[in-house]
């Protein structure tokens, strides 16, 4: 990897060669030892410009290779992640009170959630140590992301999820052949559980924040987006957070954009969590260090009470003066509903958080009419169909005879 310089630790800032079965400081200690992946941004010029991506006719995240931490020409997985539709949601932009407003969905992806960034780097990881197992645990899409992605391949996954994941992630953890265990707990007693895993059988971690990897996978969205609105930099770009590698990968694709030249100026990072389970947003409003909290929210991507990334998360807002923003499960619900009915895209509650989010931020002044704004919906509505239901209500139930139907008409207005 010519492009990678060396791992730094977040928390000492110690020095480690990116060798297989590295993954976190071993000063710190797998939880405060997150490690960043450093690049040499001379050599990825030599490697990728603005004008050898107008001709790289290749459309998915891995047109941006050289800006990510894999083997050059290495193995990858068989899915198509990324590309993902940006829209300029003007409709949504009106309601909301803004001038510019785009939607990144990246519900639109193999397994329908953001995570498959990730997944896939995690999978042609494995690939190159030649892995035969890949373990994660997960509140569900990191989850069914990995088992598809490894499942392309053929490489097995064992699979550790808090018995709250919805019915439709658990699904196609099944249909995508990994082990799954269902573990009766806490996502941070799902977390230890698969660690102890790990630990014991060596297969490929591919947990959150524990494996560097990933947010590098998951930088890509920005990256991607700022190539779909011709290398021009939004003001704002809003994430909805749980364990914090989403929105640090998503400043990090910024950041590595600034460094290889192709901008010159930084969005605003504006982090939401779920008021039920805030750890960074409730330390960063109180200013003090984070806390772990309980897991209260029906969003459950971002149900994160010991979220694994905070230092990256809490960093990437600090850096870029960002901010952070909670919303309540009324208001993801209604924003679920908002963003289907005037852009027509359909995010699940933890995608929708990050619309709930920017709201409220509007509303309150702190983002600008005049200012530009992307925000990401990170999962697929359809991944989590029964609190859909819970947000939109049922249909109306008419009988099938001509009285029926004007009965019907007449509730809709006709
Ligand atoms: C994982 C996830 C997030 C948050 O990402 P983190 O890296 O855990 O902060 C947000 N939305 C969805 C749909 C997710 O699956
Ligand atoms: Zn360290």
């Amino acid at each position: 990897m010519k492009n990678v310089k060396y791992l730094e630790c977040v928390n000492c800032g110690k020095h480690y060669a990116p060798e297989k079965g590295r993954y976190t400081c071993d000063v710190c200690g797998p939880s405060l030892g997150i490690l960043d992946v450093i690049y040499d941004y001379e050599y990825i010029k030599t490697k990728v410009s603005k004008e050898s991506l107008k001709n790289n006719k290749n459309y998915d995240m891995w047109r941006y290779e050289p800006f990510m931490a894999v083997e050059e020409d290495g193995p990858k997985g068989k899915l198509r992640v990324g590309w993902s539709p940006l829209y300029k949601a003007d409709g949504l932009a009106k309601e909301i009170g803004l001038d510019t407003l785009y939607v990144k969905d990246d519900g639109i992806n193999p397994t329908s959630s953001l995570k498959d960034r990730a997944s896939a780097i995690a999978v042609a990881k494995a690939l190159e140590e030649k892995a035969e197992v890949i373990c994660c645990s997960s509140t569900g899409n990191a989850a069914s992301s990995t088992a598809g992605n490894a499942a392309s391949v053929g490489i097995k996954s064992v699979i550790f999820v808090p018995g709250r994941a919805p019915q439709g992630k658990v699904a196609q953890l099944k249909i995508f052949g990994a082990n799954v265990m269902s573990v009766q707990g806490s996502y941070e007693e799902t977390f230890k559980l698969s660690a102890e895993a790990i630990e014991k059988y060596g297969w490929y971690n591919r947990n959150a924040a524990v494996n560097p990897y990933c947010v590098e996978g998951k930088k890509t969205v920005s990256i991607e987006t700022c190539e779909q609105m011709n290398w021009e930099v939004p003001d704002w770009i809003v994430f909805s957070v749980g364990d914090g590698c989403t929105i640090a990968g998503a400043y990090k694709g910024y950041v590595d954009l600034y460094e290889a030249g192709f901008i010159d100026k930084l969005p605003r990072v504006a982090g939401i969590q779920a008021e039920g389970c805030a750890p960074l947003a409730h330390a960063w409003m109180e200013k003090r260090e984070w806390k772990p909290e309980e897991e209260n929210t029906l969003a459950d991507s971002i149900a994160v009470g010991v979220p694994r990334n905070a230092v990256k998360a809490l960093r990437a807002v600090e850096k870029s003066n960002g901010v952070w923003e909670t919303v309540t499960d009324e208001e993801i619900m209604d924003a679920m509903r908002f963003m289907g009915k005037h852009a027509g895209v359909f995010g699940e509650p933890a995608g929708s958080a990050g619309m709930a989010g920017l709201r409220k931020l509007v509303a309150k002044g702190v983002i600008k009419k005049h200012e530009s704004v992307v925000c990401a919906v990170t999962g697929n509505g359809l991944k989590d169909v029964v609190h859909a239901i819970e947000a939109a209500g049922e249909p109306i139930k008419v009988e099938p005879t001509s009285e029926g139907l004007a009965k019907a008409m007449k509730e809709i207005g006709y």
